[in-house]
């Protein structure tokens, strides 16, 4: 049975994205516009970039407010949604970013459920598969509660997800505020920044430049890649749906992180060699989707096969670093 109510919200509707100036923010940003939405994009660019929604900048439905959510969030006029995607989310930025990432999982989060409960918006969080840690139960299902190590490094970004989470719910059940978790898995695509540290840009990139791949540990560890337009038609099914969640989105295939070292160099035609580092303290030893719930409730499945995705996300990368060395 599927709780899909249809374009959400019907109209022009004015839906602030926070984080809008990211990568998957920016992606979003551009699907509402093209919906005939009006977007109020708030970000401060600690890892985002105005480049990534200059091209909706002189659309007369965009707007951008360069801001820190984690201080108190202010919009003028209406709103019926607010989307919460600002965070560091590349592993790099967030350890180099600890205390920013959990200000803006706990402080940035509360700041923007009070901007939905004062406009009477609904609220969406974009929360993470790292809130299931180093899962003991595989695949995931969003009935699993998670292996996190609190105190590990990675836990600045797990624990704030977490109790971004558990701050939604307490704001749906005592404040009655209309609220959506998506539990985002790994996803790629153009606007990943070349330096951004996680695994498909750092392969692709060092693969463009005949660099040696950098497989962390003995590259066994799995993932399971979802191409962010799949990623963003997931986020807006669960947003137009009468489900709070959380529900998982992502793709369901699951790679180990060598068979995609390999898959990189065979797509690219890359001479690159690999290499083997160290793998970073944490770092979960696999990670898949159960994605029986965003199909059953949302209609809702991934459709573009990761080798068709990551040529798309070779042709942006390439652009980028040629041009950053030019
Ligand atoms: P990103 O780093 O490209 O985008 C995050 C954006 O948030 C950036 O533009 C950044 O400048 C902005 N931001 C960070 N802190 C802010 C603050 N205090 N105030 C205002 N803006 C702030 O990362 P992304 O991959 O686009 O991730 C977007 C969201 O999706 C994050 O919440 C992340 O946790 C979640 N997510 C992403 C993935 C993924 O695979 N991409 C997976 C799980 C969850
Ligand atoms: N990884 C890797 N080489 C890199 C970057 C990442 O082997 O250059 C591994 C990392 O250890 C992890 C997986 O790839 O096992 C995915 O890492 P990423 O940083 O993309 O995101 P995560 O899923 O860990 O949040």
């Amino acid at each position: 049975m599927t709780e899909r109510t249809g374009r959400w919200p019907a109209g022009r509707g004015r839906i602030v994205v926070t984080g809008g100036a990211g990568f998957l923010g920016s992606h979003l940003c551009d699907r509402l516009v093209e919906h005939g939405h009006e977007v109020v994009c708030v970000d401060n660019c600690v890892t985002g970039s105005t480049a990534n929604v200059d091209h909706l900048m002189s659309h007369g439905g965009f707007t951008f407010l360069g801001h820190d959510v984690s201080k108190p969030v202010s919009v003028d006029g209406p709103v019926d949604a607010v989307l919460h995607f600002a965070s560091p989310a590349s592993p790099r930025d967030y350890l180099e970013l600890p205390i920013q990432t959990l200000k803006v999982g706990s402080l940035g989060t509360h700041n923007c459920l009070g901007l939905a409960k004062a406009k009477d918006a609904r609220f969406l969080l974009a929360s993470t598969s790292e809130v299931y840690g180093d899962p003991q139960v595989h695949p995931q299902t969003e009935s699993y509660w998670g292996h996190v190590n609190p105190i590990g490094p990675r836990g600045v970004y797990d624990e704030a997800k977490r109790f971004a989470e558990a701050i939604t719910m307490a704001y749906h059940r005592s404040h009655g505020v209309d609220v959506r978790i998506v539990r985002i898995f790994n996803t790629y695509g153009p606007r990943m920044r070349p330096s951004d540290g996680r695994v498909v840009s750092n392969f692709l990139v060092q693969a463009l430049q005949g660099k040696p791949l950098t497989v962390y540990g003995d590259g066994t560890q799995t993932r399971s890649f979802c191409y962010v337009d799949d990623e963003v038609a997931g986020i807006l099914a669960l947003l137009e749906s009468d489900h709070v969640g959380p529900v998982n989105i992502g793709n369901p295939n699951e790679f180990t992180v060598s068979e995609l070292a390999e898959m990189i160099i065979e797509i690219t035609g890359s001479s690159s060699e690999i290499v083997h580092e160290a793998l970073p303290v944490d770092d979960p030893t696999q990670r898949r989707p159960d994605i029986g719930l965003a199909r059953s409730v949302l209609g809702w499945e991934p459709d573009v096969p990761i080798r068709e995705g990551l040529a798309r996300t070779v042709s942006y990368l390439e652009s980028e670093v040629n041009r950053r060395e030019r």
